[in-house]
């Protein structure tokens, strides 16, 4: 698996908690929705982390949530431009298949940073009409919203009632059937996307058309 040296252009931060990192791009080639690992040069120590920006953009973007129990994102939270990172990717299947790309019904369904796959399909592919789901804790956590049309995304905020839906977006999809002919992409942690998956087979959705990448 190719392994790359990028440099640090900037660590853009969005909320407490959340950030983007932006490494200069290279020639590092790679499909929307597929991952890297990043690692700290000299280490073994690495992480997962799917691409942010789009095939068009001239560096690589990552929406990161800085845990404050962990190592690794808060390792990157601090790093200065200039700083050196390596690359190995990218991996991963999570990509747009040919029936999404030649206009089937598509529902794209995350939750936090499992937002970063979409951003990279809508900034790659602003030609597809995405319906967009995105479930957080709060409003201000509608990492990259501007990039989306705001016709086809709602907010689903757990904790207040600042974002277009209240409550969580299993709630939301109790309370709205999906047409069993749609193509739904899942991001996020594994107890929405079992839940999630649950309730789209329930509408009749078949498994092959229900596409899932679990962060953790
Ligand atoms: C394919 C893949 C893609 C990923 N893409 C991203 C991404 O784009 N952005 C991102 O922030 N993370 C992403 N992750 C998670 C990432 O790899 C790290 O696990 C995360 O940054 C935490 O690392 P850490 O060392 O700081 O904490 P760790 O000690 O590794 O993790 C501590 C705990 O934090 C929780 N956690 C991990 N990631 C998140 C998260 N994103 N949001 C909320 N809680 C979390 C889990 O409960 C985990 O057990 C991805 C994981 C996978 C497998």
């Amino acid at each position: 698996m190719k392994r790359q040296k990028h440099i640090v252009q900037k660590v853009i931060n969005l909320t407490p908690e959340t950030f983007i990192i932006r490494l200069d791009r290279g020639n590092f080639q790679f499909e929307p929705g597929q991952y890297v690992v990043i690692r700290i040069p000299g280490q073994n120590k690495g992480r997962e982390y799917s691409i942010y920006s789009g095939v068009n953009d001239d560096y690589l973007d990552f929406l990161v949530r800085e845990i404050p129990e962990g190592s690794f994102s808060r390792y990157l939270r601090h790093l200065m431009p200039g700083s050196e990172l390596d690359v190995e990717g990218p991996k991963g299947y999570f990509i747009l298949d040919e029936k999404t790309k030649s206009g089937n019904k598509v529902l794209l369904i995350a939750t936090g940073t499992g937002i970063s796959p979409f951003h990279s399909y809508v900034r790659s592919h602003p030609e597809l009409k995405f319906n967009i789901l995105h479930g957080v804790h709060f409003a201000d956590e509608a990492y990259g919203r501007e990039s989306f049309d705001p016709r086809r995304y709602l907010l689903c905020t757990s904790r207040h009632d600042k974002g277009d839906y209240f409550g969580r977006v299993t709630y939301y999809l109790k309370e709205h059937p999906v047409d069993k002919d749609t193509i739904c992409y899942l991001c996020g942690n594994s107890e929405m996307i079992d839940e999630v998956t649950v309730i789209l087979e329930k509408y009749g959705i078949p498994p092959e058309n229900i596409r899932t990448e679990v962060f953790f």
